[in-house]
């Protein structure tokens, strides 16, 4: 037999070789049911700063992770295992505290860390052991600020769509909406005909209140969960009802009305964020409700009947329930704004605004400032201080965004 015909019988024989293992272990999958990847071990490793956990399986696996708060938590959604692993893992020396672990349905298994401080997951990646050759999941972790943890939760909720729907899916027994990003509509007030107030410096409301919202749409397009629509980006005039209109079409989770309005009050100064109420917190939020309310016969609109009060608003529950929404967005505004932004005395006040009258849409109007105060004025051109308040209420959409994912993922958690 000369070497050509040798090697041509000795990879036939191994052909065959395989041939008849992958047979056989095609008989064992069946009869013994062993396509479930089995979790051999796990082993955590580390201090309080920086943690490593190392899963092994038999076989690589799929698996999503997510971030939960109150506690601080991590979820491991994978296909459905076998947990072959020791329970006590963590002995409480890591950023772990512990550690949960059950099916979440007959496809589907879950692993939950509880950590001990705020977190930040590094990198989760699956690898296989030369040695072993077994398939190791390795997670590394490392202690965060709250405010890194907060967002990563918020990025957290809209990466895991797939995970949520399927376990609502499990649940429920029937699918569920897929998930879509958290929406804001920014609405630059005024614009086109319609320049609203004037400051003595010669500022147009209109300017300012188009500058202020791109600079917001710019600082929320560093978060990955949120889309931005603007009612105008150019110096056009939008009615008050295809303002609302266009939110509502939108299905805006947040709609923000900007503005710089005039005072006859010339010391009266501040930022200040008005939610909707059928009567007036006060005369000042009375005066800017009716100034704003007059926005379309400015631009020669005639309101319609139906548009003009705002005495039906809050009838039914799904209106009151999206006025809660914008008090605690108003709130949080208020908070994030603290500290940075000088606010008028009282910074939450209420008024009959037709701007903010969309009954499904959590609505507040925000007066950056007043145009008939010169400070205010001034500081309403400086770059920096818009920057700076841009990023406070990107920060506060943020957390608004975070609680009103919050009921999602909670019911999704399944403990
Ligand atoms: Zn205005």
């Amino acid at each position: 037999m000369d070497r050509r015909s040798l090697a041509f019988f000795v990879g036939l024989g191994r052909a065959l070789l395989v041939l008849v293992i992958s047979v056989l272990a095609g008989l064992s999958v069946t009869t013994a049911n062993a396509q479930i990847p089995v979790a051999l071990d796990m082993r955590i490793a580390g201090d309080r700063e920086v943690t490593r956990i190392v899963i092994e399986f038999d076989r690589p696996v799929e698996v999503d992770q997510r971030l939960l708060d109150h506690p601080w938590r991590l979820v491991l959604d994978l296909q459905k295992i076998l947990y072959g692993f020791p329970g006590d893992a963590a002995d409480g020396s890591s950023l772990i505290s512990g550690v949960r672990y059950g099916d979440m349905s007959e496809q589907h298994s879950r692993i939950i860390f509880q950590m001990t401080g705020p977190f930040h997951v590094r990198s989760v990646r699956m690898r296989q052991d030369r040695e072993s050759a077994r398939h190791n999941l390795v997670i590394d972790l490392e202690a965060a600020s709250e405010l890194e943890f907060a967002e990563a939760v918020d990025r957290a909720f809209t990466t895991s769509a797939v995970v949520n729907s399927a376990q609502k899916r499990d649940r429920l027994g029937t699918a569920v909406q897929p998930s879509r990003p958290f929406t804001v509509v920014l609405d630059p007030g005024h614009g086109g005909i319609d320049g609203g107030a004037r400051g003595a410096g010669g500022t147009r409301e209109k300017d300012v209140t188009l500058a202020f919202a791109r600079a917001l749409r710019e600082r929320l397009s560093e978060y990955a969960g949120a889309q931005v629509f603007m009612t105008r980006d150019t110096d056009v005039f939008v009615s008050l009802g295809d303002r609302t209109g266009f939110a509502r079409q939108h299905g805006a989770d947040l709609f923000i009305s900007i503005h710089a309005d005039y005072l006859r009050r010339r010391d009266v100064r501040g930022a200040t964020v008005y939610t909707i109420s059928e009567k007036a917190s006060d005369a000042v939020a009375a005066q800017i409700a009716e100034n704003e309310n007059l926005a379309d016969s400015v631009a020669g609109i005639v309101p319609d009947e139906e548009s003009n009060g705002v005495a039906d608003i809050l009838i039914d529950l799904a209106r009151r329930e999206t006025l809660g929404f914008s008090v605690q967005f108003a709130r949080l505004a208020i908070a994030d704004m603290k500290g940075f932004a000088r606010l008028i005395k009282n910074p939450h006040r209420f008024a009959g605004f037709r701007v903010l009258k969309a009954p499904d849409v959590p609505s507040v109007l925000l007066e950056l400032g007043y145009l008939s105060n010169a400070e205010d004025e001034k500081l309403m051109k400086d770059e920096e201080w818009k920057q700076g308040l841009a990023d406070r209420l990107a920060l506060a959409i943020e957390k608004f965004a975070a609680l009103s994912s919050k009921d999602i993922a909670v019911a999704s958690d399944g403990n």
